[in-house]
């Protein structure tokens, strides 16, 4: 049996970005991932809003600096519209802050962190590698992996995705509630500069955002019911340009494709318990949230930042694995996990519903906000982890 003190499962970005805040403690620490990341020809459709907070948090463990800055575009201002006139606009400048969020490619972030746990002296990298069995014991968490390897550790990390293995081998609840939406991806080539500028429309059929990519290029998320985002993934890639042109009122002009178009199921998912004795759950396998805030990953971020200073503030005769110590990474990242899940999933039925009088109230909200620049500023501020 090998012996660890921490044994990660999942070295996706929340995983991985754990292991790496963790490199200059004593622990020892094994990363369990069945496929390594790998970065795609051309651009990644897998895109992400990091905000300022989690720049910082990249900072602190290293990895910012390693980031091909022409391959990340700040985002300096956000137009959001309603459906019935209703429009917000956030500029970085008017918040007193540089940006207010990063455009990343998934597999940027991903590869950096790979390569930096590669060289980690503290860390043993597992890849491919799946558990097969696991065993709570009093003392310590066993985990059988497929090729028959034991590994054993006094704390055990969930890292691995929304369809945890381990949660579900551990027995934590999950409750899924299905949007019934999918959110499509890809990425375009536009007519117009986009100035970083991010757009967001309430639509019928959806939410639709650009975000910008570096020169005139952007990554597109429409979260559309799952009929329409089968239909769309359907047509060709510049039958989808077009269309995805049109949603946006060409306010960049014509699309020309730059990815093919994925699209992945949308649910909310809230997990009650993201502790127990040798447990604890990070990233995507301790929540799911609707992409319209782009809070996925950032949540998952600070999960691990969390995380990585309790473990690394603890003295060395401390149990890392005890669940009353654990109890305080499930307090310190309740709060804003619900407060995000909870604010997110309202704005989202808030403009799918379609109750009699509710769309021009809807609209309405949107424009008084608007005109109110000191509860505007605090809400983007409390978006971007500024508090
Ligand atoms: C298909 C898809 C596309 C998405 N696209 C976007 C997007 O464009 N923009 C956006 O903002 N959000 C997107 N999201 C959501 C976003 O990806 C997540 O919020 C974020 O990736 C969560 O990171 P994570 O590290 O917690 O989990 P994940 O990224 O899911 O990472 C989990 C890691 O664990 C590994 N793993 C899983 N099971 C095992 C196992 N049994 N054994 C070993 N390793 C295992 C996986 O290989 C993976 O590396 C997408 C999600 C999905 C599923």
């Amino acid at each position: 049996m090998q012996q660890f003190d921490l044994i990660i499962v999942g070295g996706g970005l929340a995983g991985a970005s754990l292991a790496v805040a963790l490199r200059d403690t004593r622990l020892r620490i094994a990363l369990v991932e069945h496929q390594a990341p790998r970065r795609p020809e051309g651009w990644d459709s897998r895109i992400y809003a990091v905000s300022p907070a989690n720049v910082a948090f990249l900072d602190a463990i290293g990895a910012w600096k390693h980031l091909d800055a022409a391959r990340m575009s700040p985002i300096r201002g956000m137009q959001v519209q309603g459906d019935a006139g209703g429009e917000i606009a956030f500029s970085a400048y008017e918040t007193g802050v540089p940006e207010l969020a990063w455009i990343i490619e998934s597999s940027l972030m991903a590869c950096e962190f790979w390569e930096s746990a590669k060289r980690q002296s503290n860390l043993t990298l597992l890849c491919p590698a799946r558990p097969q069995a696991l065993e709570m014991r009093d003392e310590a968490a066993v985990l059988t992996l497929a090729d028959g390897q034991v590994l054993s550790a006094q704390l055990l990390v969930a890292a691995d995705g929304r369809d945890s293995w381990v949660r579900e081998a551990a027995g934590l609840l999950a409750h899924n509630t299905p949007y019934g939406e999918k959110g499509l991806v890809a990425n375009f080539i536009t007519e117009r500069p986009h100035r970083s500028v991010a757009y967001q429309w309430f639509r019928d059929d959806g939410v639709l955002a650009y975000l910008p990519l570096p020169g005139d290029k952007i990554s597109v998320v429409w979260s559309a019911p799952d009929a329409l985002a089968d239909e769309m993934c359907g047509l060709s890639e510049q039958a989808l340009a077009d269309r995805v042109a049109d949603a946006g009122g060409h306010v960049l002009g014509g699309f020309s494709p730059l990815t093919p178009a994925a699209a992945f199921p949308l649910r909310l998912m809230r997990v009650p318990q993201t502790v127990a004795p040798r447990l604890a759950l990070l990233g995507d396998a301790a929540h799911g949230i609707h992409p319209l805030s782009g809070h996925g990953i950032n949540l998952g971020f600070q999960d691990a930042a969390e995380l990585a200073r309790l473990l690394s503030q603890a003295p060395p005769w401390q149990d890392i694995g005890y669940e009353r110590f654990l109890q305080r990474y499930q307090r310190a990242r309740r709060e804003e996990t619900q407060l995000m899940q909870t604010a997110t999933d309202g704005l989202r039925r808030l403009f799918r519903e379609s109750v009699p009088g509710l769309r021009p109230l809807r609209n309405v909200g949107m424009r008084l906000t608007n005109q109110l620049p000191y509860f505007k500023n605090t809400l983007v501020r409390y978006a971007l982890g500024a508090f």
